[in-house]
């Protein structure tokens, strides 16, 4: 992944936000930087296949969901909305850090986790763009791969 190239395209399509290669993939609304990883396969649920299927999302590559999803979170959180800020953070830290001891476990704090507001807006706004901007979206695809 070149990050030069997403910061451009952020850049031409009026984000001011920056993404910065990282472990984790999250995103620092205080600093308005993602962080991303692009090496690590991040896990999408059939729950969410089938939600993004719903909504007429068929063909897409996971890293252009996964980096859309950060970048939504900075789209769709702002001070009003600290108290979601705090709960997501909160319950965030509980799954992150609680024993995962099998894969039922795992799954279940995963659906939970994509079901905190601020998660479901992040995914919903990501959807959203795709489905509207297919070519600012397809532009991403060739950074990604
Ligand atoms: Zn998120």
């Amino acid at each position: 992944m070149d990050v030069k190239l997403i910061n451009k395209w952020l850049r031409d399509n009026h984000f001011d936000v920056k993404v910065i290669e990282s472990e984790e993939s999250e995103y620092d609304h205080e600093n308005q930087i993602i962080y991303f990883n692009s090496t690590e396969d991040e896990e999408i649920t059939r729950d969410q296949v089938r939600y993004f299927k719903r909504r007429g999302l068929t063909n897409y590559s996971k890293k252009v969901v996964v980096f859309l999803h950060e970048l939504g979170h900075s789209q769709t959180m702002d001070d009003a909305n600290i108290f979601n800020q705090i709960v997501d953070k909160v319950l965030r830290n509980i799954l992150y850090y609680s024993p995962t001891p099998n894969r039922t476990i795992q799954l279940l704090k995963y659906y939970l986790y994509h079901m905190l507001p601020l998660e479901k807006w992040a995914t919903s706004w990501a959807v959203n763009y795709m489905l509207s901007n297919k070519e600012e979206v397809s532009v991403l695809e060739e950074i990604f791969n």
